[in-house]
């Protein structure tokens, strides 16, 4: 049986940071300090960002007494 060797570098595959041979264990990058700093841009790009995307949607019962107003 082989076990794969997780330092091994693969072929035809280099890190997106500093181009070096892309190594199984860290990949898509070529050791655990490109992994790092690329988790860490990630995040303080994150972090800079502000999101729009968790703001309460509209209340629905307002539209809703709105366009469904009885008059007595
Ligand atoms: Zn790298």
């Amino acid at each position: 049986m082989i076990y794969p060797d997780l330092s091994e570098p693969l072929p035809r595959s280099t890190c997106p940071l500093c181009q070096k041979p892309t190594v199984v264990a860290f990949r898509p990058f070529c050791s655990r300090r490109c992994a790092d700093i690329d988790l860490g841009r990630w995040l303080s790009e994150e972090y800079r960002i502000p999101s729009t995307e968790n703001l309460p949607p509209p209340l629905e019962d307002d539209i809703k007494n709105n366009t469904e107003q009885e008059y007595d």
